[in-house]
């Protein structure tokens, strides 16, 4: 889950890392009324979208009284940065800028590990100083079992080549963001710029902030920090009955159990549809898991009908510790419950624990949309034509 700055702003400033004040703003009104709390100087009013480069969309500008704080928001509020609609803003104060820095601290996945980059050449996009200044972007591997101490930051602040007498002090901020990092179970925290002020001060005046989701159970505080209007609906709705439910752009909706069963469907669907007209693929991921009930079952089934851009479904079930009876059940249970709302074709390929009463259960309820099948490649072959036909294929 990625932050908002404002959200990021707040995790900085209650781990003690010094940012400026900050107050969200919805509409001009309220963007007056925050310069006003600040004091009726300078601020600075930002979008609040999760995307960078908002400065160069025209998302971040300089307002000198609270009257032009509202007019800026008036500007901004509705803007559209790289598909991200700006419903709101931040009112921030203004900081006298001296000197731009980089920093961020991230998982390398690949090598087991986390990697601080640093440089003294801030407040750009750092793809672009990566590719044109690789030299002037520092790369300095964290032990994950330490972490990012004082003795880390004092080698990445000497080898970023910071001046002696601003060292201490941005090493000392520097080990506050691994202490944000660590504590907020983070897989990135971003400084962009990181900023020494004309009078010396070292402030993070920008922050991006991503949690990893895995380590959710353990922060019941993420609930409030969540947006569901930037998440796509099904994803919320799946989440919230505790389905594992992933978005993809095709047309064929996908159900299994087990993240490993459920990725070979992909690829034999994929793999069925390669050479039909229109290429159907696959529409979405949905895991019922293992030991999944029919209320289970009938709840992912649900989910997969409400998109609109499936046009056929596949059920491939195999019990281990799942009931084939249960997906059964469930599949009918989710059919009543449509009732003529029901309008898409399902296919249903089930073999393992409790089969023959699973099927025995759905040739019983003969529904017209329900076609059984009987193995995974023909099942796959079945979907990947019925999605072609009705792309108007055949
Ligand atoms: P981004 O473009 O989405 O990364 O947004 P930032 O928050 O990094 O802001 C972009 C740029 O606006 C910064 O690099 C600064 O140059 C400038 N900026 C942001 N806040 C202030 C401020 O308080 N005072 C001044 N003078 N410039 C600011
Ligand atoms: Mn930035």
């Amino acid at each position: 889950m990625d932050l908002y700055e404002h959200q990021a702003r707040d995790l900085f400033e209650a781990g003690g890392v010094p940012v400026l004040r900050g107050v969200v703003a919805r509409t001009p009104a309220e963007a007056r009324a925050a310069a006003e709390a600040l004091g009726g100087g300078t601020v600075v009013v930002k979008a609040q979208v999760k995307t960078g480069g908002r400065g160069k969309a025209g998302g971040v500008k300089l307002a000198h009284s609270p009257a032009e704080a509202a007019d800026r928001a008036a500007d901004i509020l509705g803007l559209d940065i790289k598909g991200h609609r700006v419903r709101a803003v931040m009112v921030a104060e203004g900081a006298d800028i001296a000197e731009e820095y980089y920093f961020s601290l991230l998982l390398d996945r690949a090598n087991r590990r986390y990697l601080a980059l640093c440089s003294r050449s801030g407040g750009m996009d750092i793809e672009a100083l990566a590719a044109e200044h690789p030299d002037q972007l520092i790369r300095h591997p964290i032990d994950p079992r330490v972490g990012l101490d004082a003795a880390a930051a004092a080698a990445i602040v000497a080898e970023t080549g910071f001046a002696p007498e601003d060292r201490a002090e941005i090493a000392r901020v520097l080990t506050l963001l691994g202490t944000v990092y660590a504590d907020a179970d983070a897989t990135l925290v971003e400084v962009n710029p990181l900023v020494k002020t004309t009078d010396g001060r070292i402030i993070a005046l920008d922050g991006k902030v991503s949690l990893d989701e895995n380590a959710g159970f353990r922060h019941p505080e993420w609930a409030a920090l969540r947006d569901v209007s930037t998440e796509n609906p099904l994803e919320v709705r799946a989440r919230a009955r505790g389905l594992n439910y992933v978005k993809l752009d095709g047309q064929i909706g996908i159900i299994g159990n087990g993240a490993g069963l459920v990725m070979s469907t992909l690829d034999v669907v994929a793999y069925a549809g390669e050479d039909l007209p229109g290429t159907p693929r696959p529409a979405n991921f949905l895991d019922i898991g293992g030991g999944a009930s029919s209320r289970v079952m009938a709840d992912g089934l649900d989910i997969i009908l409400s998109d609109p851009q499936v046009s056929v479904v596949l059920v491939n079930v195999f019990g281990g510790i799942t009931a084939c009876s249960e997906v059964a059940k469930g599949i009918r249970e989710a059919l009543k419950q449509l009732g003529n709302r029901a309008t898409k074709p399902i296919v249903v390929r089930l073999d393992g624990n409790a089969v023959a009463v699973g099927l025995a259960i759905l040739e019983e309820y003969d529904h017209p949309l329900v076609r059984l099948e009987k193995t995974m490649d023909g099942a796959a072959r079945a979907v990947a034509e019925l999605a072609s036909a009705a792309m108007g294929g055949n």
